[in-house]
C-alpha cells in the first residue's frame, strides 16, 4: 500500500505506538513536518505533528490530560468532604 503523501526524508511511524495513540498514517505535509493521523486508546482519532510523537511531547487525543485532571478534580472534592465531615461534626 503506497502511502498517499509523500513523508520525504521523515521518519515513517506508520503503525508505531505512542503512549495512549497508534499511528495509523501520513496525512499531510507542511513547512517539512508531517501529521500523522492517530487512533487514540479512547477510540478517538486525532491528528498529530511527527516530532510531537517521537518526542514524546503528544501521547493521547488529549483524554490523558484530562484523566489527570479529573484525578486532581476529584482528589481535590475528597479532600472538601473530609473537610466538611469533620466541620458537621464539630456542629454536633
Ligand atoms: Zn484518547
Amino acid at each position: 500500500m503506497k502511502p498517499k503523501i509523500d513523508i520525504g526524508r521523515c521518519k515513517d511511524l506508520s503503525r508505531k505506538r505512542f503512549g495512549r495513540l497508534t499511528v495509523k498514517k501520513p496525512l499531510s505535509k507542511r513547512d517539512g513536518k508531517v501529521f500523522w493521523l492517530c487512533r487514540c486508546r479512547c477510540g478517538r482519532l486525532t491528528v498529530v505533528n511527527g516530532a510531537n510523537l517521537t518526542s514524546g511531547k503528544t501521547r493521547s487525543c488529549g483524554c490523558l490530560q484530562i484523566e489527570v485532571l479529573d484525578d486532581i478534580i476529584q482528589k481535590t472534592r475528597k479532600r472538601q468532604d473530609r473537610t466538611d465531615t469533620q466541620l458537621r461534626r464539630l456542629e454536633q
